[in-house]
C-alpha cells in the first residue's frame, strides 16, 4: 500500500496558517513512509469560493515548500482535483446511495425544520433530527413531488446505539448516534456537501491517512457511515490538536494575524515559519527548537503529536525567526533574501504607481515607502493629535474600521473606500476627517499616499493588525462604551456594502 495523504482547502478566504500547519504533517507523514501528498480543491460552497483565494492557497503553500505531487494545477491520474469539477461524480454516488434505500429526499422547507427543532426543545429532548421525525405521508411528498419543490437529499442515520471509531492519536471514540443528525448530502441545487464530497473524493483519490483538524472529529461518524453504506475502506484518521491564541482560544484573525500573506509581508522566512509550525504539538526526539523539513522528516513520528492545544505565539516565531536569519544566511544570502523580500518586481510595481507622483527623486522614495517595508509602525498618543477631531471621535473610527475590517473580504481600493465614506457618513464624519485616524494606523502619517491603496497593497492581516495596534494605543472602548458602540455600528454596518 503507498501512503497517501492530502491537504483539502475550502477557498473562502485568504490562505490560513492552519492550513499551512495541517499541510505539514499531512506532508512529513507521507514523506516518512515513501508515500505521495496530494491537493484537493473543496469548492462545493460556490458563494464563498473564489478562484483568488484559491490561487493565493497554493502560491502560500508553494513558498512554504510545502509542495503536492497531485493537485488542480498538477493534472494526474485521480483528477479532475476541484470538486466544483466532479458533480457528475457526486451525483451518481448520490442516486446509489437513494436506490439502496441508505439516503432519502427531504422536502422539509426551512421554516418547517424551525418547527421541528423548537418542539422538540420544547419537550425537552436534546438528540439530532431523524427521518422519522422529518418523514412527510406519501400523498404530502407526492404532492410536492408533482409542484417541482425544493429538495435536499439526507443520509439514514441510526436512531440509537453507540458509534465507535478510531483516531491515530485519541484511540476509540464514542460518539452516541443519537447525536448525530440526518447529513445533507446534496442540496437543493445540486451541489454535494462537504461530507459527501470529502468522502467520495478521499476514497476515489485512494487517500490512506487523512490528518485533519479536530474540529471535524464530530464529522467522523458521518463519514464512518458512509464508507460503511458504499462498502468502502475508511482512511485512518488523525484529529490534530488546533492551533490557539496566547489566550488559548481556538487561533482567531480577530486577536492574531492568521494568513500566511500576512507573515510574509512581515518578513518571516518560509523555512522558519515552516519550523514554527512543526513545533505545534510535535518535538524533535531530541527537543531541539531550530530544524529543517527534511530534519523533521527524518524523524518524524505521528505519536510524538501531543493534545494540548499548542499556542501559536508572533514572539516566539520572531525569536525562532532571529535564529534562521543568523545562522543560516550569510551576508550574501541576507541580502539576495531582502531583496527577495522588499524588491521583487511584483510587489514594487504595485508600489510605484502610488509614490512616483510624490517624488523628485531617488532619495526621496525610502521616507515616502516605508511603512510599506515595515510591521508594526512606531507610532503613539501624539500621532492622533488632530485640529477639529476629538480624542473620542478617533477612538471610534478606529474601533469602528476594525470592526468594519474584520468581517471584509475584498480589500480593493475602490471597495474599501466606499465602505469608509459609508461609515463616515453614518458618524456624521467628513470623509477626510475620517481617514485620519486610518492613515496614521496604516502610514504612520496623515500626510502619506492613499490610505486604501495603501490596505489593499499591504493586505487584510496587515492592516487589521495595524488598525488594532492604533487602536491600542488610543486606548479602545471602556467596557460600558463597547455595548453602545456595539449597537451603533450595527446600524452603521447597514449601510455598507
Ligand atoms: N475542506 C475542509 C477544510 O476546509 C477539509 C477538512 C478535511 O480535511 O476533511 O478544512
Amino acid at each position: 500500500m503507498t501512503v497517501r495523504t492530502r491537504i483539502a482547502p475550502s477557498p473562502t478566504g485568504d490562505p490560513h496558517v492552519g492550513t499551512a500547519y495541517i499541510a505539514l504533517f499531512n506532508m512529513a507523514f507521507a514523506r516518512q513512509h515513501g508515500g505521495e501528498f496530494i491537493l484537493r480543491i473543496e469548492d462545493t460552497d460556490q458563494t464563498r469560493s473564489t478562484a483568488e483565494s484559491e490561487q493565493m492557497i497554493l502560491d502560500s503553500l508553494r513558498w512554504l515548500g510545502l509542495d503536492w505531487a497531485e493537485g488542480p494545477d498538477k493534472p494526474g491520474p485521480h483528477g479532475p482535483y476541484r470538486q466544483s469539477e466532479r458533480g457528475d461524480i457526486y451525483a451518481k454516488y448520490t442516486q446509489q446511495l437513494l436506490d439502496e434505500g441508505k439516503a432519502f429526499k427531504c422536502y422539509r422547507t426551512s421554516e418547517e425544520l424551525d418547527q421541528l427543532r423548537n418542539q422538540r426543545r420544547e419537550a425537552g429532548l436534546q438528540g439530532a433530527l431523524k427521518e422519522s421525525d422529518l418523514a412527510l405521508s406519501a400523498d404530502e411528498v407526492a404532492k410536492r413531488e408533482a409542484e417541482g419543490a425544493p429538495y435536499v437529499v439526507r443520509m439514514k442515520v441510526p436512531e440509537e446505539g453507540v458509534c465507535v471509531f478510531d483516531d491515530m492519536l485519541r484511540g476509540a471514540i464514542e460518539v452516541e448516534w443519537s447525536q448525530v443528525d440526518c447529513q445533507i448530502l446534496m442540496k437543493s441545487d445540486g451541489m454535494p456537501t462537504y461530507h459527501l464530497a470529502n468522502v467520495v473524493d478521499d476514497h476515489l483519490m485512494e487517500i490512506t491517512h487523512v490528518l485533519r483538524g479536530e474540529e471535524w472529529i464530530s464529522s467522523a461518524p458521518k463519514h464512518q457511515l458512509l464508507y460503511n453504506y458504499f462498502g468502502w475502506d475508511m482512511p485512518k484518521l488523525c484529529h490534530m490538536p488546533l492551533l490557539r491564541n496566547p489566550d488559548k482560544s481556538k487561533l482567531s484573525k480577530r486577536k492574531n494575524p492568521t494568513s500566511i500573506i500576512y507573515y510574509q509581508r512581515m518578513g518571516y522566512m518560509a523555512e522558519a515559519l515552516l519550523n514554527y509550525l512543526a513545533r505545534m504539538g510535535w518535538s524533535m526526539p531530541d527537543e531541539r527548537e531550530k530544524f529543517s523539513l527534511e530534519e523533521m522528516i527524518e524523524n518524524f513520528d505521528i505519536s510524538r503529536v501531543s493534545l494540548g492545544g499548542p499556542i501559536f505565539d508572533q514572539e516566539k516565531l520572531s525569536w525562532l525567526n532571529g535564529l534562521w536569519i543568523r545562522e543560516e544566511l550569510n551576508d550574501e544570502q541576507f541580502a539576495a533574501a531582502f531583496q527577495q523580500w522588499a524588491l521583487n518586481p511584483e510587489y514594487l510595481m504595485q508600489i510605484i504607481p502610488l509614490i512616483k507622483p510624490r517624488v523628485e527623486k531617488f532619495s526621496d522614495v525610502a521616507p515616502v515607502a516605508s511603512f510599506l517595508l515595515s510591521g508594526m509602525l512606531p507610532i503613539d498618543e501624539s500621532s492622533f493629535e488632530h485640529k477639529s477631531l476629538q480624542q473620542e471621535d478617533i477612538r471610534r473610527v478606529l474601533q469602528f474600521s476594525s470592526w468594519m475590517l474584520d468581517a471584509e473580504q475584498n480589500f480593493s481600493r475602490d471597495h474599501l473606500f466606499a465602505q469608509c465614506k459609508a461609515l463616515a457618513d453614518g458618524m456624521e464624519l467628513k470623509i477626510r476627517d475620517f481617514l485620519f485616524p486610518l492613515f496614521v494606523a496604516i502610514a504612520g502619517t496623515s500626510a502619506s499616499v492613499s490610505v486604501v491603496d495603501s490596505m489593499q497593497i499591504l493586505g487584510p492581516d496587515m492592516s487589521r493588525a495595524r488598525v488594532r495596534h492604533a487602536l491600542n494605543i488610543v486606548g479602545g472602548p471602556s467596557k460600558k462604551e463597547a455595548k453602545r458602540w456595539e449597537k451603533e455600528y450595527r446600524e452603521l454596518a447597514k449601510a455598507l456594502a
